[in-house]
Formats: C-alpha cells, sequence, structure tokens
C-alpha cells in the first residue's frame, strides 16, 4: 500500500483549487493499493490557498523547523505545514505504509526539489522529509 498526493490522484487539492492528475496512480487509488492524502488540507489549509514556499536555505529545511514555510499573502504557514505532515504520519502508521509516491516541488510533498524565495532548490518537503525520517520511503512521480 502507498500513500500518494491527492492532487497526483485527480482531487482538485492544488493551492490554486486544480489537481496534477497521472493515470498511473488513479490507476493504484483504483485498485485498492494507494491511498490519497493532501497534508496541506490535513494541516487545516483551505482550498484554494496562497501558494507558500521557504524563505530560509538552511541545512535544516527538511525537518521544518528551522525554516519558515511564508506564503505569498506574507502569512507564515509552518506550523500548519507541520500539523499536516504529522497527520499524514499518523494516517501512514495506520495503514502500515512502506511507501510514498507525491507530488515534487511543493513545500509539504516535494521529494528532490523545493522553492526557496522564488528559486527552485534541491530540497524536500516537510511531509517527505517527516516520513523518510520514519523510514518510509518518498518517491517523486517523476521517477516512476
Ligand atoms: S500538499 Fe501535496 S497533495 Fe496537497 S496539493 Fe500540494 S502537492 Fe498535492
Amino acid at each position: 500500500m502507498f500513500l500518494v498526493s491527492a492532487c497526483l490522484a485527480g482531487f482538485n487539492t492544488r493551492y490554486d483549487g486544480t489537481n496534477s492528475k497521472d493515470r498511473r496512480i488513479v490507476k493504484l487509488v483504483l485498485s485498492g493499493k494507494a491511498i490519497p492524502v493532501c497534508p496541506e488540507q490535513l494541516g487545516g489549509l483551505p482550498t484554494p490557498r496562497s501558494p507558500v514556499q521557504f524563505i530560509n536555505n538552511d541545512v535544516a529545511l527538511a525537518s521544518g523547523q528551522k525554516n519558515r514555510a511564508v506564503g505569498r499573502d506574507g502569512i507564515d504557514y509552518t506550523m500548519a505545514l507541520l500539523k499536516g505532515a504529522k497527520e499524514t504520519l499518523r494516517i501512514a502508521r495506520i495503514f502500515h505504509i512502506k511507501a510514498a509516491i507525491f507530488k515534487d516541488g511543493s513545500p509539504s510533498c516535494g521529494v528532490t526539489y523545493v522553492w526557496i524565495s522564488g528559486k527552485k532548490s534541491h530540497g524536500k518537503g516537510i511531509t517527505s522529509a517527516l516520513l523518510e525520517q520514519n523510514g518510509i520511503e518518498v518517491k517523486t512521480i517523476d521517477s516512476i
């Protein structure tokens, strides 16, 4: 069983109310092999919402502890993203998830890159980092 980014499964969970549907992920969900989650919605954020990016380039980026995730509206969403990450981990534990397939680039689901102060930068989203820290493999949709 996989966890997958809900937007990849066709849910309109993206910040702008759209999705990033990928037929392979839809197939996994339909066959009962994947559970869709949107960490940002699980963190209590609305959809649509302000796009969020990190504002610090720090080695502790992946932990989300030393970096602030700030919306285009200037609001600090770090705590909401952390809450969503913890809730996603809780779901992963309930279903004994060993691996996740996530949408890259997101401050929550990013796997190989995120956006830091407007620049595409190597790093992980807060949820991906937390899952990996807890022994769950996280792959980007771009790698499968
Ligand atoms: S937080 Fe993850 S699942 Fe939710 S819209 Fe962003 S990339 Fe998709």
